[in-house]
């Protein structure tokens, strides 16, 4: 017979697959002789098997419930629905992981009309025991029955309305009885059927909630963006009811052993006296914080300080305790991992090291590649943020959905969001929720805020995909047209808001942001550096001007793995230049544009070799379709057509021929971009395919990178350039193209008598580039993955059409589980990742093999990457951290693995 149900005292921390989270916590603290309530937890197994058989407790999980329940009444010397001493309990959910949208805590359990009367008696409390009746039928009739609350606390009102203070404490116990009443009458109204007086009944109702909240919209939601499996099931645990509101020599209170906020080693916390718990987490009545505990049971309170010392000691992490007084006994609730803001997960983890709690190997481990990523994001600075709250501009608090912090004006449309946008203004999109159809207003917003919707929402995804701040489901916001209201306050289109997606905070008005700065962060610098003593793979970065070079140096970049040249081209004062390059009729013409765009180049390059100096420095020669450097067809059309128009009003014979003239420019421009145009550019005359057709370009770019490497050296610049030529498909042309260029390189350096150390290398983004990898590798010095363009062609799917229309789909519905232009797709490109590597090794030991799409900044992708054992990922500047210590971790997870 299976074991579905047990005592705290049978379980202990290891069995948090069977026990649950807060299952294992409990039965862990019974075996260390701390002071925990008696009773039992009945296993997520149970709850699997409750689902397997079509909602059916388990054979033998009753009896066994029944069995433990006898037991803690023999411990305890009270009996369930016994009047003369009625045993009283909470049911409360536990799945291994800590999980909102998980049932919340029943309490008092048991009552009913005669086990009240036992209570009040057995107190001489009569206030009291009815108390904690209406409570229970409340949590009851909401929790397990799903009653709206809302209605239970109409009634609670139109009583406390009636008092002289208008609080709960002032309720008497004759209102508390027909407040009672009035409850019950309301449950038979809602399920058709009276109150369960039965409490064997109310037990078995409410294990049978628990197991129903697992699989609760929120609760699926939650596991679905958090990417924890679905079969984990939940377990329940069912303990001795102890009173917090028995008094003031009782009360109740939850702490973390440091402080969550910013990591600090104090005791952090709240408690209320004479109060259940539920009181603390309703936020009725404001709690006092921990410390006071000091002066109001000071004995309580030591005894409650060595207890929190004594687990986080144990379980090596800073701990989130909940505990009741009840008359001046301590009782412990529950002890589990804390949840932590970035910054303090970064100080806990190097306090603990330098305290000899854990190892450094440890310590970066406990930090989330994401939260170092947050870190470096602006964020409000701490007084001014302060001086708002101060200020009562506090409106409202929603959900953390991206990090970040930002001010601007609220705007309730996209289109008006786009349109000031664009005028440089700081807008905050303001809605309801968000669908594709608001992308475009997103964009252009400073940050996002939306009244409905979770962790994944649209309005989420897309936020965290845009890097932007994103606070969702702040249900106390009404938004409406053009304005949103809250408690009173008012917010129209143009007013000043400032949103925290860290923690939720919404604020009316201005906040000041900062930048940190990573110099600045000790602890921060530390978890870096450890890392970088476990990790193998190196970090490069994705730099196209020196500046971006300059910050991924200080963030810790070993090298630049991708200079993408088009974006120097783009600026305005070049664009024409290149466009005459494009557009010329006659190779000399073209070789002029060349002549005058060359020591631009050069000079581009020569500002990043002087950051880089000493490191590597990829640079790609031009991979994007021509046409994207030329003005649009219809954008053309239109304007012809309107100079056209104009030509009617000329007056005199000059301004005809001028106008003339235009348009007979504008048409030859016309022409050639139709002639250039592609149906899909994406796979048209781009990459390689340019230089092979236009040999002189690439030409130019190479004479310009070894000219700018031969003027740097001789500054005392130690240069390594490395010229990687894309969207090479067949070996012949990546062949083609190193046989025209390589020459030019050689010839530089014999111009200048100088030898540059260089390489020539290839993108592999394009499937059978990766399939035949052996072949391309005979001309390849380093192969760099453009996992961008790789994806996009393993799959057939062009990323710009799909993000916007159907991908976000894919992934909601679980038809893809992630998105692959952000995760690594292991199963397809992976394959051909894996593939390549290997041939292109074995027919060139010594090839140098990285990654440079966006994927290079992605942790789960760092981590593959890590496993086909690539020499660097190269990601976006502000990723680099992110990278080192995704790169530690992967590493540490290999050693651990081996072990
Ligand atoms: C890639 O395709 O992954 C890549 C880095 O190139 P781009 O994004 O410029 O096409
Ligand atoms: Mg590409």
């Amino acid at each position: 017979m299976t074991k579905w149900v047990y005592l705290f005292s049978e379980g202990n921390a290891k069995m948090r697959d069977l026990l649950g989270g807060k299952g294992a916590g409990l039965a862990e603290m019974v075996n260390a002789g701390l002071p925990v309530p008696p009773g039992f937890t009945i296993t997520t197994q149970a709850c699997n098997a409750y689902y397997a058989s079509g909602k059916q407790f388990p054979e033998g999980m009753w009896e066994q419930t029944l069995e433990a329940l006898h037991t803690i009444e023999q411990q305890t010397g009270k009996k369930l629905g016994d009047p003369g001493n009625p045993l009283l309990v909470s049911v409360r959910s536990g799945a291994r992981m800590s999980m909102p949208g998980m049932m919340d805590t029943v309490l008092n359990l048991g009552l009913n009309n005669s086990t009240v009367e036992g209570l009040a008696k057995l107190t001489g409390n009569e206030r009291f025991a009815y108390d904690a009746y209406r409570r229970f039928i409340s949590m009851f009739g909401r929790i397990v029955m799903g009653i709206d609350g809302a209605k239970f606390e109409s009634i609670l009102d139109s009583y406390k309305e009636r008092t002289a203070g208008k609080q709960d404490t002032d309720l008497t116990a004759d209102m508390l009885k027909q407040i009672v009443a009035d409850y019950k009458a309301l449950y038979q109204r809602e399920i058709g059927s009276p109150f369960p007086e039965d409490p064997y009944e109310q037990l078995r109702l409410a294990i049978g909630a628990v197991f129903g909240s697992w699989m609760g919209k929120r609760a699926i939601d939650y596991r679905n963006f958090n990417k924890i499996p679905h079969d984990l099931g939940t377990a329940v645990n069912i303990v001795t009811m102890v009173f917090g509101n028995m008094g003031n020599d009782s009360g109740t209170g939850v702490a973390f052993t440091r402080d969550p906020r910013t990591g600090e080693k104090t005791l952090y916390g709240e408690y209320l006296q004479n109060a259940q718990g539920e009181d603390v987490v309703a936020g009725i009545r404001t709690p006092k914080r921990i410390s006071d505990l000091q002066r109001d049971m000071p004995e309580v309170y030591q005894q409650f300080v060595g207890i929190a010392q004594r687990l986080e000691q144990h379980y090596r992490d800073m701990q989130d305790l909940e505990f009741t007084v009840e008359r001046g006994k301590l009782w412990m609730l529950q002890t589990r991992s804390g949840k932590r803001t970035a910054a303090a997960a970064v100080k806990i983890a190097v306090d603990m090291v330098r305290e000899g709690l854990i190892t450094k190997q440890e310590a970066v481990q406990r930090v989330e590649p994401q939260q170092v990523y947050q870190l470096l994001l602006p964020r409000f600075d701490e007084e001014d943020k302060k001086r708002a709250t101060e200020q009562g501009s506090l409106l409202a608090k929603g959900l953390n959905a991206s990090p970040g912090a930002a001010s601007g004006m609220a705007v309730f449309d996209p289109d008006t969001a786009e349109a000031w946008g664009r005028e440089g203004k700081s807008v905050i999109l303001v809605r309801s929720e968000t669908s594709p159809d608001d992308v475009h207003g997103m964009l252009e917003a400073r940050g996002i805020l939306t009244q409905h919707g979770g962790a994944t929402s649209h309005a989420a995804v897309v936020a965290r995909g845009l890097g932007k701040p994103c606070v969702a489901g702040a249900e106390a916001i009404r938004v409406e047209a053009h304005q949103f209201s809250v408690n009173g306050t008012v917010v129209r289109e143009g007013d000043l808001i400032s949103i925290d997606g860290a923690t939720g905070e919404i604020f009316r008005g201005a906040i000041r942001t900062v930048t940190p700065d990573i110099q600045k962060e000790q602890d921060l610098q530390q978890i870096l550096a450890w890392a970088d003593e476990f990790r193998r793979l190196q970090v490069w970065a994705n730099a196209d001007y020196p500046k971006d070079a300059q910050v991924a140096r200080t963030l810790g970049a070993q090298g630049i793995g991708l200079t993408r040249t088009e974006h120097m081209f783009f600026e305005e004062e070049r664009l024409p230049i290149v466009q005459r390059m494009i557009l010329a009729e006659t190779d000399a013409a073209r070789q002029a544009a060349l002549d005058e765009l060359l020591p631009i180049q050069r000079g581009d390059f020569e500002g990043l070799f002087r950051v880089m100096n000493g490191l590597p420095v990829i640079i790609r020669l031009i991979d994007p379709p021509l046409h994207e450097f030329l003005p649009g067809y219809e954008e053309l059309q239109e304007e012809i057509a309107a100079l056209k128009y104009e030509l009617r009003d000329a007056k005199t014979l000059a301004e005809v021929t001028e106008k003339v003239e235009t348009i007979l420019q504008k048409e030859r421009l016309l022409s050639s971009v139709a002639a250039m145009r592609e149906a899909n550019p994406m796979l048209g005359l781009r990459g390689c395919r340019l230089g092979i057709i236009f040999p002189q370009i690439t030409a130019m770019q190479v004479r310009a990178i070894f000219e700018a490497a031969c003027n740097v050296t001789e500054q005392g610049i130690e240069v390594h350039p490395e010229v990687m030529i894309p969207l090479v498909g067949h070996v012949n042309e990546l062949r083609r193209q190193r046989d025209q260029l390589e020459p030019v390189a050689k010839q530089v350096m014999a111009e200048r008598h100088m030898q540059i150390d260089y390489k020539f290398g290839t993108m592999i983004e394009v499937p059978r580039a990766a399939l035949t990898a052996d072949e391309i590798a005979q001309y390849a010095e380093f192969f760099s993955f453009g996992t961008n363009d790789l994806t996009q062609m393993t799959f057939g799917i062009s990323r710009d059409d799909a993000e916007g229309k159907f991908l976000l789909k894919y992934v909601e519905e679980k038809i893809l589980p992630d998105n692959p232009f952000q995760v690594l797709d292991r199963k397809g490109v992976g394959k051909l990742m894996r593939l390549a590597v290997e041939a292109g090794r074995q027919q060139r030991p010594t090839l140098e093999v990285g990654i440079c799409g966006e994927h290079g900044g992605d942790p789960s992708s760092i981590e593959f990457c890590n496993e086909i054992g690539l020499k660097y990922v190269s990601c976006s500047p502000y990723r680099v951290p992110v990278a080192r210590l995704a790169a530690a971790q992967a590493a540490l997870g290999e050693t651990q693995r081996d072990k």
